[in-house]
């Protein structure tokens, strides 16, 4: 999926289930949603993340395969648990936003190895990054967030 894309399904999640948690500043909930949303791309190179993140990006990059370790679900509990020592209320918002990412990957036909490094399987979908089935999914993420901000 492409950059915007993940960051509606961010926000999305955010809409749906933020009202679940509580504990901290709900606009840092959303920035820590919006941060999971795209963070797993930064083992892309060519991310917009990656480059954002300067040093770090490029150092994980070049360290980690695009959609390895960094998208898996595995990962994402790792992160959860370590974010949860600090807080768990932004914790819980981080892993909304990097689970928003992989639900995103997973129905891409490159597909995404969920449970990696346990197990190699990978499940995938039909729709091809930024063609027509993404533009369609993107269109629906606007009307959905548009129905859960304004009825
Ligand atoms: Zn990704």
């Amino acid at each position: 999926m492409l950059f915007y894309t993940h960051l509606l399904l961010g926000i999305v999640g955010f809409l749906l289930l933020n009202k679940y948690f509580s504990g901290g500043y709900e606009w840092l909930f959303l920035l820590f949603v919006l941060l999971g949303s795209v963070l797993p791309d930064i083992d892309d190179g060519k991310s917009k993340i990656k480059k954002a993140s300067g040093i770090i990006g490029s150092v994980i990059s070049f360290l980690f395969k695009h959609r390895g370790i960094l998208h898996s679900l595995i990962f994402a509990l790792v992160l959860f648990v370590l974010l949860s020592l600090w807080d768990i209320y932004y914790a819980w918002a981080l892993l909304i936003g990097y689970t928003s990412h992989l639900v995103g990957d997973v129905i891409t036909p490159m597909g995404i190895q969920l449970f990696y490094p346990f197990s190699r399987w990978k499940i995938r979908g039909p729709i091809r990054v930024g063609k027509f089935g993404e533009w369609i999914i993107l269109f629906g993420l606007v009307v959905l967030v548009i129905k859960e901000l304004f009825f």
